[in-house]
């Protein structure tokens, strides 16, 4: 009973309200004056059709009961939500913007909320972050984390004021039942803390990698000293003892230089000095320094020079060498014997690219293995039974390197046949980001 009087208390019940005075009323009326048979019929009618009008007007109510129960949910959750939420229609006028939203952006949303954001904005120091979350292309440091044009996108913007800020910008359409566009919205995960405690962990592995490298070139410059004779003759086994740990101390460098790389990648300290060149020349000159190598490991290296011209390309020589290194050097290591290897250079069809693929006939990765690639101190089971010199951190300051460049890099491989790594470096200097970004932030 008590339910009844709360719906009937509903505004849908109005005019239930209007029509049960309107017969109470006129009821008396018929009675008085109409003969018995029409009032009862003419009464009867009526409450029928009140009883009808009190159901549909109840179901009316019932329905927005649960949508408006729904939609105080919806907002509950949207604003109890760790993310920032901001939904704008297709003119940018913003619709809402939820409590995480206000404290990302340093924005109230009774002052934006109906208010249309243009990019003049970026230009009032209140509304800095806010509009350059809308418009992420004038922040001051981006990297698009999603390559085609489709929904959803997703970005990277940092911000050094008015504090020090991270965020990962998620834009998705907001469509109605009919597929219509209605606006958009934004989801923003604040990432500051997090890039703060990956930052402080790299700048932790730099400083100790730092105090190994003095004592670890002292430590192999005396073993080189000894095992060559330089310090006086030794025998034939202890030469033997001597050479062996001297290898096992270069390896032991070589891991601490990369992994001095990976902090300052991480950092967004690697310093890139980019130039134009000719990435032919720079291939088969890095090539060239293999010979040795490739003899030691009975491969054959083998060049094939591109048929058609490739044209300067805009890049850091150094970084790319490390590149180039890192790919011939595990082609050669994950061989077999009497293998090749065959680089190649080409423009890619269709695309703003220039395409460098090493291709192997060694050991390949297995295929589960594949989306391991690129990480960090991945090294193939095999591999580590080999016992192959190596850290598991070539390949992904490699593509760290690549895709500072605005390139991509990438492999395809058979278990037991082969693989081939690629990469690609754009010919349009448009498609290289115009800063160094911390690993850790961008890719
Ligand atoms: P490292 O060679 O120092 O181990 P990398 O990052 O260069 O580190 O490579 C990571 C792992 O990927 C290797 O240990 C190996 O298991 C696998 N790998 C890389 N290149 C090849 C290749 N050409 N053939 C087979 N496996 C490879």
């Amino acid at each position: 009973m008590n339910q009844f009087f709360a719906y009937f208390r509903l505004k849908e019940m109005t005019p239930v309200k209007v029509f049960l005075a309107f017969v109470v009323i006129e009821a008396v009326a018929w009675f008085v004056r109409l003969p018995l048979w029409f009032a009862i019929a003419f009464t009867f009618f009526s409450v029928a059709f009140l009883v009808w009008l009190f159901m549909y007007s109840l179901t009316l109510a019932k329905t927005r009961f649960a949508f408006d129960i729904e939609r105080n949910q919806n907002a509950a959750m949207i604003h109890a939500l760790s993310e920032g939420i901001i939904a704008y229609d297709q003119n940018f006028k913003i619709t809402s913007l939820n409590s995480a939203a206000e404290a990302i952006c340093g924005v109230r949303a009774q002052e934006v909320v109906g208010q249309v954001v243009t990019p003049e904005w970026v230009s009032q120091e209140y509304y800095r972050v806010f509009a350059q979350i809308i418009f992420p292309s004038l922040a001051p440091t981006v990297v698009k984390k999603t390559t085609t044009a489709s929904y959803p996108q997703i970005v990277e913007v940092s911000f050094s004021e008015p504090r020090e800020l991270h965020v990962e910008v998620t834009t998705t359409q907001i469509f109605d039942e009919n597929k219509k566009l209605l606006g958009f919205m934004k989801i923003i995960r604040d990432r500051s803390r997090e890039i703060q405690l990956l930052q402080s962990k790299s700048e932790f592995i730099t400083i100790a990698a730092h105090q190994l490298r003095t004592p670890l070139s002292g430590i192999k410059w005396g073993i080189e000293a000894l095992y060559k004779g330089d310090v006086g003759p030794l025998t034939e086994e202890q030469s033997k003892v001597a050479e062996q740990t001297y290898h096992m101390v270069e390896r032991l460098a070589s891991t601490v230089e990369n992994l001095l790389d990976v902090s300052k990648l991480e950092e967004g300290k690697f310093g890139y000095r980019m130039a134009k060149g000719d990435i032919v020349e720079l291939a088969q000159s890095v090539m060239e320094t293999y010979t040795q190598s490739a003899q030691q490991h009975e491969v054959k290296l083998l060049f094939f020079p591109p048929d058609q011209h490739i044209p300067q390309l805009t890049f850091d020589a150094s970084k790319i060498t490390l590149v180039l290194q890192n790919l011939i050097d595990n082609a050669i290591k994950y061989n077999v014997q009497n293998g090749e290897v065959r680089v190649r250079i080409e423009l890619m069809p269709d695309k703003p690219y220039v395409k460098i693929s090493i291709e192997d006939t060694g050991i390949g990765v297995p295929q589960d293995d594949m989306k391991l690639l690129f990480t960090k101190f991945y090294r193939s089971e095999e591999t580590l039974k080999k016992e192959a010199a190596g850290s598991g951190l070539g390949l992904y300051i490699s593509k760290n390197i690549v895709k500072r460049h605005g390139g991509d890099i990438w492999a395809t491989s058979t278990q037991g046949r082969g693989s081939v790594f690629s990469f690609a470096l754009p010919t349009d200097e448009s498609l290289i980001p115009p800063t160094e970004v911390g690993a850790n932030q961008g890719f």
